[in-house]
C-alpha cells in the first residue's frame, strides 16, 4: 500500500471561499472546546479519548454553535479526532502539549478522513456542504481518497488530498530492477544550483536578488502603516504576496532540477552541508538563505528514496573541492574565488564545481 500527497491550488468563487473559511474557522472552535475539555479531564485525572470529547461536543453543538448546522459536521469531527492525536503523540513524548488555535493562525480543516465524502473528478473537487470548486491541475494518482486537507496561505486555497494506491503493480514510480543510468555526482552551490558529474548543471533561480527591491518597498509601505490598521492589513497582504512569489520560483527549481538528475541516475553522491555553519559566513548567508540548499537535498532524497536509487553522503571532511578528480592530488591553496580547477601534477584543467562534482560521484 503506497500512499501519495498532492497538494493543488484551488479557484472558488467569492461564496464558496467564505464557506472554506467558515469551516476552517468551525475546525478551530470545535478543536479548542475538545482542548479545553481535555485539561478539565486532565484536572480530574481522567483521560477523555477523541471519542469521548466527540459525544460531549456533539451533545451541545447545536445550542452552542447553532451556525454550524449548514457546515460539514467532518470539519468539527476530524479537528477533534486530530487533537486526540496530538494528546497522544504529547503522552508518548513525541510532540509539546497542544495549543489553542486562533483566528489569526493557519486557516484550515480537514473535509475528509476517508468517509468518501470527497469526490475529485478532472479538475474539479467536490466539499461536503460547498459543492464542486475548481481546481488549477488534475490529480496525479489515482486510489482512494484517505485524507482532504482545506487551507489557505497568502489568500490562496489549497487542497493537500492522500490517496491510497492499492494497485502498485503498474505503479508509476516503480523502482526498475535494473537501473542502466550511470551514478551521478553532485555539487550544489550558491551560483550554479546544482553541477552534476554527467557535465549537466542547474541555474539557481535567486529569487530574491531579483525581488529584493519589490521586497524592500512593500517592506517600507508595511513600517508606515498604523499597526493593526485596516491597510496595515491590506499591505501586510502585498508583502506576503511577495514572499509567496519568491517562495514559488524556488520551490520550482528545486522540484525541475531534482526530477531530472534521479531520472538519469542510478545512485547519487552529495556533500553533507553544514548549512547552519555556511550561515555564520556572513558574506555567504544571504546568498545561502536565498538558494535554500536544504529544500534542494529534502527533495532529492525522498525523490531518490522513492526510485530505491541511494544517495551516498560524503563526509563532511571530504575535501570535494581541492582534490583533483583525475589523479587525486591534493591542492591545499585552492581559494573560493578560483572558479577553475588547474592540476599541478597531471595538468587536468577542468571547471571547480564540475571536479567536486565527480569527486562525489559513488562509484
Ligand atoms: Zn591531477
Amino acid at each position: 500500500m503506497i500512499l501519495r500527497s498532492q497538494k493543488i491550488e484551488l479557484t472558488p468563487n467569492n461564496k464558496q471561499s467564505t464557506q472554506m473559511s467558515q469551516h476552517a474557522g468551525y475546525a478551530r472552535v470545535a478543536f479548542n472546546f475538545g482542548l479545553s475539555s481535555f485539561k478539565v479531564g486532565l484536572d480530574q485525572d481522567e483521560w477523555r479519548s477523541h471519542v469521548d470529547i466527540k459525544r460531549e461536543f456533539n451533545a451541545v453543538k447545536y445550542d452552542k454553535f447553532d451556525w454550524c448546522k449548514d457546515l460539514s459536521q467532518n470539519a468539527s469531527k476530524n479537528a477533534i479526532h486530530n487533537l486526540g492525536d496530538a494528546v497522544t503523540r504529547w503522552k508518548k513524548g513525541q510532540n509539546k502539549f497542544p495549543v489553542y488555535k486562533n483566528r489569526s493562525g493557519k486557516c484550515s480543516y480537514q473535509a475528509d478522513n476517508g468517509e468518501g465524502t470527497v469526490k475529485v473528478h478532472k479538475k474539479r473537487i467536490e466539499l461536503p456542504k460547498i459543492g464542486w470548486i475548481r481546481m488549477r491541475e488534475e490529480l496525479r494518482y489515482s486510489g482512494e481518497i484517505t485524507k482532504v486537507v482545506i487551507s489557505k496561505h497568502n489568500d490562496t486555497w489549497y487542497a493537500s488530498i492522500t490517496m491510497r494506491r492499492l494497485d502498485s503493480s503498474n505503479y508509476k514510480y516503480q523502482p526498475p530492477l535494473f537501473n542502466e543510468n550511470p551514478p551521478i555526482g553532485i555539487d550544489v552551490g550558491i551560483n550554479t544550483l546544482a553541477t552534476c558529474s554527467n557535465g549537466d548543471t542547474y541555474g539557481n533561480p535567486r529569487p530574491l536578488k531579483r525581488y529584493e527591491r519589490k521586497l524592500a518597498r512593500e517592506n517600507r509601505k508595511f513600517a508606515r502603516k498604523q499597526k493593526g490598521s485596516q491597510n496595515g492589513y491590506k499591505q501586510k497582504k502585498r508583502l506576503s504576496a511577495v514572499h509567496a512569489r519568491i517562495a514559488n520560483i524556488r520551490e520550482d527549481a528545486h522540484h525541475q532540477a531534482t526530477i531530472r538528475i534521479v531520472r538519469k541516475a542510478s545512485a547519487i553522491g552529495i556533500e553533507t552541508l553544514k548549512i547552519t555553519n555556511m550561515l555564520k559566513n556572513r558574506k555567504l548567508a544571504k546568498a545561502l538563505s536565498d538558494s535554500a540548499l536544504g529544500g534542494f537535498l529534502t527533495k532529492l532524497k525522498y525523490k531518490a528514496d522513492r526510485r530505491g536509487i541511494p544517495i551516498d553522503e560524503a563526509d563532511r571532511f571530504f575535501a570535494s573541492s581541492k582534490t583533483c578528480s583525475n589523479c587525486g592530488h591534493k591542492k591545499a591553496d585552492l581559494t573560493l574565488s578560483d572558479r577553475q580547477y588547474h592540476c599541478s601534477e597531471c595538468g587536468l584543467d577542468i571547471d571547480r564545481d564540475l571536479n567536486a562534482a565527480k569527486n562525489l560521484c559513488p562509484t
